[in-house]
């Protein structure tokens, strides 16, 4: 059955449904998700369910729905966001919003971020109503608008002015883990349990200003070299973070030796450096998860080709580890910058810090159902995700889009690039376990 054919009281093949959810372009910015939020609820309608629009932008609406269960477990919050990255300048093999299936993959934009795991969720959610599945609690479904620039008009705007539909939830299932990463041989399936605090800071050097044409030392633009240039070269100072040391102890205890002590050694802050350098590849991927980031993104300095100016601003784009505030990583800012470089902030939303590891248990024993060889193991997010909306009504949110990967497939180097991508196999394994979930969230 394909998604369009779909009759009344059934439920489309959740790969079809992926492919129409990627025909919907839904790239933000606009994002202009409308049409795609309709289609997912007449989707639902016609399997029998309700689902409302919601939103303050017209063009921009969220979809809820909810089904009743029998009050055994606080209700249970399934969200995804149904916006997707730029496509623009990007290699693409196939064009992005066909939806093709392609040598056992479905290709397009969003097939990983995150209309595989929407459309995951969406075929457990039916899949419980058709069945009759007995649910421990409610369950509720939340296709949401705008993630990828911040989530204004999606999971801000629902947490806002509706904070009612999620009343007593206490745990949510959403991005952005679940998928599979062999590392060692081993195959392990991150669960994002917590995320990092974006902050923007501005680095400020200042100088003596003059003609072009005369000589001049430690000027603005110099100084500010001089930090950029040590900025690159010493790294922010490391931290060992708990839900990073959660990660490392559940890694290296399924690891045989020596691995298993190798990957240890990161826990201990004298290593961490020398051990990241050792690993390659999968040392530059785990490095954000031990210390904040600062990056430079924009520059700005000087108006006339022949004027020394005499300050140059620079936009640090900053990631902090959860738990921390502006304050610490002004000061190893500093540290790093002496004197000479000011640094402010310009936009800093501290986030909740919440652990609440309550579900994951049960998301480790389906898993382990599922793929025998699969190790679930808790990850901290280097970036930002929906998440920390949910988290200010004290929803813990896993990020679990279950996914069987082969080994040789790059999940992070897929996101949000040319050729995104999912295995068909990986998503009927993603609405497997879902569905698993549903049956169980109360164990
Ligand atoms: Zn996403």
């Amino acid at each position: 059955m394909t998604a369009s054919s779909q009759t009344l009281g059934t439920r489309p093949y959740v790969a079809e449904l992926l492919q129409a959810l990627i025909r919907h372009d839904t790239t933000n910015p606009p994002g202009n998700e409308r049409e795609c939020a309709v289609y997912c609820r007449d989707v639902l309608n016609r399997a029998g369910i309700a689902a409302d629009l919601l939103g303050d932008d017209p063009n921009r609406v969220n979809v809820v729905s909810r089904l009743p269960g029998r009050g055994n477990a606080p209700p249970l919050l399934l969200y995804g966001h149904i916006d997707v990255v730029p496509t623009a300048a990007q290699p693409w093999e196939v064009p992005p919003f066909e939806g093709r299936l392609q040598e056992g993959y479905i290709w397009g934009r969003g097939a990983l971020d995150m209309k595989g795991g929407v459309a995951m969720m969406m075929d457990a959610f039916m899949r419980a109503h058709l069945e009759g599945t007995d649910l421990p609690g409610d369950v509720i479904l939340a296709l949401v608008t705008d993630e990828e620039a911040g989530g204004h008009t999606g999971a801000e705007w629902l947490v806002d002015a509706r904070p009612g539909l999620f009343e007593d939830a206490r745990y949510a299932v959403g991005e952005f883990g679940g998928f599979s990463k062999t590392y060692r041989g081993r195959k392990f399936y991150m669960v994002q349990v917590a995320e990092k605090q974006g902050c923007r800071v501005q680095a400020i050097a200042r100088g003596p200003g003059g003609h072009g044409s005369l000589v001049h030392h430690s000027t603005a633009p110099t100084r500010m070299a001089e930090f950029l240039v040590k900025l690159d070269r010493m790294a922010l100072p490391y931290h060992i973070h708990p839900v990073t040391r959660m990660m490392i102890e559940a890694m290296s205890s399924s690891l045989p030796m020596p691995d298993c002590a190798f990957l240890k050694l990161l826990l201990n802050p004298t290593f961490t450096g020398r051990m990241l350098r050792r690993m390659g590849t999968a040392g530059q991927e785990m490095e954000p998860l031990f210390r904040h980031t600062a990056n430079a993104t924009i520059i700005n300095g000087g108006e006339k080709a022949n004027v020394i100016p005499s300050e140059v601003v620079v936009n640090l784009d900053c990631r902090m580890l959860p738990g921390y505030d502006s304050e610490d990583l002004l000061g190893e800012l500093q540290d790093i910058a002496g004197p000479d470089i000011e640094f402010q902030v310009v936009n800093f939303q501290p986030k909740p810090w919440l652990l609440n590891m309550g579900l994951f248990d049960t998301l480790a024993s389906i898993i382990a159902e599922q793929d025998g060889e699969g190790v679930s193991v808790p990850m901290l997010m280097p970036a930002g995700t929906d998440g920390r909306h949910f988290a200010r009504l004290g929803i813990q949110t896993y990020g679990w889009m279950p996914m069987n990967l082969p080994a040789d497939f790059d999940f992070l180097k897929t996101i949000h690039a040319a050729n995104e991508r999912v295995p068909v196999s990986a998503l009927e394994f993603g609405a497997e376990a879902l569905h698993h979930l549903l049956q169980r969230f109360h164990e």
